[in-house]
């Protein structure tokens, strides 16, 4: 085995590449480089939690403020027994670029502590929020940096985070962190934000492209938050969706649940538990084909909307993709991988990327902050109103540097993104 290859992923070092390649296209000068490839700020420290038996344990948390040059910093605080700085550092770096695409006046940042919740009572997931709190109360907040949810995080632990550091400064301060249940400081419209931000950019690229959404015929890996909103979204402008697949817990497999006809969302919905797993037998009683779950991929569709994980568009299956194709829009962080984009490129598919196509969560946490600062809350269809005008202007972006000068969609996103926090940093006087 080769040295790289024994050498662990690092998925800092693979934000640190991607941004080394737009940072040439850029020419961006030296001091811009080594500020914007490493974090401004990082933070770990020791939570020690008394647990319910008796006993105290020791966990580990960190934050990572990536850059802050176009405001407070942004991102989830993650729990996971295999979480490490180096993926809260390329997180944090990855939100900046988000932020960035969408001109929402954020920075990047993101958290974590490595612990299981599985494992843990609700007590003792209590007693680690308020533990990471007081490690850092006096780096974060409403002005400063922003937390949210993320994977195992849900919005219980955002308010109990946000309970400690109210307590700490003796005042109210709803705008320190969102995700947090509508009714305590949470913005309506969040939960479908990701799913229809990524329709409002799918129906822009449908308009370039000259199709109409009423004859395109859909495929989703995923059916958890971002798929199913998304295909609400897709069907109410007349879209069919033919198949989506989903994790089965019970069978530790995925499978693809097909119907030439296109699939029914409040039937699926009817029969798919809180972690976006169908139910393989009532969907079979319901007329469904059942698939292996690769299958999603190779069907005859307009669009390939994958929503699930990292890694799916990889250099094997890309070849499965039919000739039917014209659009990617990707719902998950990281589905393609880089020589699958390659393919995708020469094939001439068309890519609406993550960091454009799933920004429609990050921008409604932005509202959320917004309200809970002024302490005024909007209603459901002004947050979506909201959120469209972001997204498409957003699209339109990326979409006119990408056709003027000839860049991929994935390269244009990113060129603004980094761009525009460079040139932020240039005007304060930093570089
Ligand atoms: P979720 O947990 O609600 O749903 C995940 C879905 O993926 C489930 O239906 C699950 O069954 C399915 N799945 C898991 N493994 C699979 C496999 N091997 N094959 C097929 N399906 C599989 O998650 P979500 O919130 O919908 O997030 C999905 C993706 O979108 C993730 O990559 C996440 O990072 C990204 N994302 C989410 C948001 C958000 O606001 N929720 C925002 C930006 C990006």
């Amino acid at each position: 085995m080769s040295d790289t290859q024994q050498r662990a992923f690092s998925a800092f070092e693979m934000a640190q590449a991607q941004f080394d390649r737009i940072a040439d296209l850029l020419e961006l000068d030296s001091a811009a480089r080594e500020l914007l490839r490493n974090p401004q700020r990082e933070y770990t420290f020791a939570i020690p939690v008394r647990m319910d038996d008796g006993t105290v344990q020791v966990f580990r948390g960190f934050r990572v403020q990536h850059n802050d040059a176009r405001g407070p910093s942004k991102g989830g605080i993650r729990f996971h027994p295999h979480e490490t700085l180096d993926t809260v550092r390329a997180l944090a770096t990855w939100m900046t670029w988000k932020c960035s695409v969408v001109d929402i006046p954020l920075g990047g940042a993101k958290g974590g502590v490595i612990c299981d919740p599985h494992n843990l009572s609700a007590r003792e997931q209590e007693q680690i929020c308020r533990g990471w709190v007081r490690q850092i109360a006096h780096d974060v907040g409403p002005l400063r940096d922003v937390p949210a949810p993320d994977v195992m995080t849900s919005p219980q632990h955002m308010l109990w985070m946000l309970d400690e550091l109210e307590t700490i400064h003796g005042m109210k301060l709803p705008g320190f962190i969102t995700g947090k249940p509508v009714g305590m400081g949470g913005s309506l419209g969040r939960k479908e934000a990701t799913g229809y931000g990524l329709v409002y950019t799918l129906r822009e690229a449908l308009a370039q492209l000259g199709i109409r959404a009423a004859d395109t015929l859909a495929s989703v890996q995923g059916f958890g938050n971002v798929a199913q909103y998304a295909i609400e979204l897709y069907t109410q402008l007349g879209g069919t969706v033919t198949c989506v697949s989903s994790w089965n817990q019970k069978d530790q497999t995925a499978y693809a649940f097909r119907k030439h006809t296109g699939v029914s969302l409040a039937e699926l919905r009817s029969i798919t538990d809180r972690f976006g797993g169908i139910d393989k037998d009532k969907a079979q009683d319901l007329g469904y084909d059942v698939l292996p779950g690769d299958a999603w991929i190779e069907r005859s569709v307009d669009i390939l909307i994958p929503c699930a994980l990292e890694n799916q568009i990889n250099a094997s299956t890309v070849q499965k993709i039919s000739p039917r194709v014209r659009i990617v829009a990707e719902g998950a962080n990281g589905p393609t991988t880089p020589e699958a984009d390659q393919a995708l490129k020469e094939r001439g598919i068309f890519m609406i990327p993550d960091l454009l196509a799933n920004a429609g969560g990050v921008t409604c946490s932005y509202f959320e902050q917004v309200q809970s600062n002024m302490n005024y809350y909007w209603e459901r269809a002004e947050v979506l109103e909201k959120l469209d005008l972001k997204m498409t202007s957003a699209f339109h972006a990326v979409h006119d540097l990408a056709r003027k000068q000839d860049f991929y969609m994935r390269d244009a996103a990113y060129m603004i993104a980094v761009d525009r926090v460079a040139q932020a940093c240039r005007d304060r006087g930093w570089i």
